[in-house]
């Protein structure tokens, strides 16, 4: 079986966030092969845990993807902060083609056009994936869940971190499914019994106060914060004032767009005039909304720049899905060209987190082999970008950990999900599966 094949039977996603399936990026050919170990997000040590527990299983999945698309060169991005990650990797990539990509400890780093640019010199056109320059970009994580599906072994658990205002800070494996309630209370509970909880980052990740939410196939990890924190009454605004404060508020000042890491690398993101959208009607909104286009809504410009704390990314946002909706797409007309200041106005993520008052939350997340041993798991079909997948089993059936219960079929865009803990399918439906033992 081709690896490709053998990614597909075990439903390998893209473990960053995005979700992507794996198998058709293993069907590429490229020159580069890229390990994004880079882990920008505030607080989160997952990817370093894995790197430094597991270094031999995701250099050898890295490989694999490189001899399979035919790269001619691997490069393994990696903060320096991350020495004892460095050297852990460092001991199987010596005598291979595989280089080290060093980055300072700045945000964002791990954003894709950032890293192909610091790992090749080579930027990604407008709208572009790494492909179009001849590169494949993989989260490591998701290179040790291709070396596992190269022995046969399905994705069934996820890497995670648990955070913030939790007793033991700590990073393990957990079941798909699980709930953020079991993985709380596996971190020892909480310190604070009012609180939100920030899934798979602050700055990039999605605000909740959920306990019964579950583990995805891309869920980095959940931060604890206290509720009167100034990040979750901030995030937890409505659209509609975020929007009503902007178009009052914003004095035209750019400075959201001179710290935008997209702008400084040479891409027409503009977020000061998208700002300006909100004060317009349909027709003005639809010029200014243009300059949202290629933004990848890394949060820098709110969470950071804007000195007046309004919501520029939330305005990229809301312009880049008005463009999508009127079907246009806007072409930069300037050829792409790194702004010679990129370097000076790189955001330090101690200054970055010392503006967001979160240097007091920082903590050591150390792996664990233990594990949580969860009643129940609820498994999405829909986990990953393509098509949901379709359950093949039905309440009452007896499944095993590892069993294929839903597939992608017919050819779509897709991942194969499978089950996260043996027991009795308890509930099916297009959403998802419930598994209880
Ligand atoms: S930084 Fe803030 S105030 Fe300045 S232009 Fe951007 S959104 Fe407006
Ligand atoms: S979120 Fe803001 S800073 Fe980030 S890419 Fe978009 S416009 Fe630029």
């Amino acid at each position: 079986m081709s690896l490709a094949d053998q990614i597909f039977k075990a439903g390998v996603v893209g473990a960053g966030g995005a979700g992507f399936p794996t198998h058709i990026k293993a069907k590429s050919e490229v020159e580069f092969v890229l390990a994004n170990g880079a882990e920008c997000e505030p607080l989160l040590h997952k990817d370093y845990e894995i790197m430094v527990n597991y270094p031999e299983e995701i250099v050898n999945g890295m490989q694999l993807m490189m001899n399979n698309t035919k790269a001619k060169k691997g490069v393994f991005g990696i903060k320096d902060k991350n020495h004892l990650a460095i050297e852990a990797i460092q001991k199987f990539t010596d005598e291979t083609n595989i280089d080290m990509c060093i980055l300072g400890d700045f945000y964002p780093s791990g954003d894709e056009y950032e890293l192909v640019y610091a790992g090749t010199k080579r930027l990604i056109p407008p709208h572009g994936i790494p492909l179009d320059v001849g590169c494949l970009v993989n989260n490591v994580e998701t290179f040790y869940n291709v070396h596992n599906a190269s022995i046969g072994k399905p994705v069934t658990q996820k890497f995670v971190c648990v955070t913030g205002m939790v007793k033991e800070p700590k990073s393990f494996f957990v079941p798909i499914g699980t709930s953020f309630k079991e993985i709380i209370e596996f971190a020892g509970g909480t310190t604070t019994s009012d609180y939100g909880i920030f899934v798979s980052g602050i700055l990039m990740g999605k605000l909740s106060f959920d306990t019964s939410e579950v583990v995805t196939k891309t869920t980095a990890g959940i931060i604890i914060l206290p509720k009167d924190h100034y990040l979750i009454s901030r995030m937890n605004r409505e659209i509609k004032d975020m929007n009503r404060i902007g178009k009052s508020a914003c004095d035209q000042c750019s400075y959201c767009t001179e710290f935008c890491p997209r702008y400084l690398l040479g891409y027409d993101v503009q977020p000061h005039k998208v700002m300006r959208s909100l004060g317009f009607t349909k027709t003005g909104e639809a010029v200014w909304n243009q300059y949202a286009d290629l933004c990848c809504a890394c949060g820098l410009c709110s969470l950071y720049a804007c000195p007046e704390d309004l919501y520029p990314r939330e305005a990229c946002v809301q312009g880049k899905e008005e463009l999508r909706k009127t079907g246009q797409r806007y072409e930069q007309p300037k050829p792409v060209k790194v702004h010679p200041i990129k370097e000076g106005r790189r955001v330090p993520l101690k200054q970055l987190m010392k503006r967001l008052d979160l240097l007091k939350y920082e903590r050591k997340t150390p792996f664990t082999k233990d594990e949580i041993d969860p009643k129940t798991v609820k498994i999405y079909l829909k986990q990953h970008v393509g098509a949901s997948a379709e359950s093949i089993v039905k309440i009452g059936d007896m499944v095993n950990v590892g069993d294929l219960i839903a597939e992608i079929k017919d050819g779509k865009m897709g991942a194969n999900i499978h089950a996260s803990i043996s027991g009795k399918v308890s509930h099916v439906s297009e959403e998802f599966i419930r598994i209880t033992n």
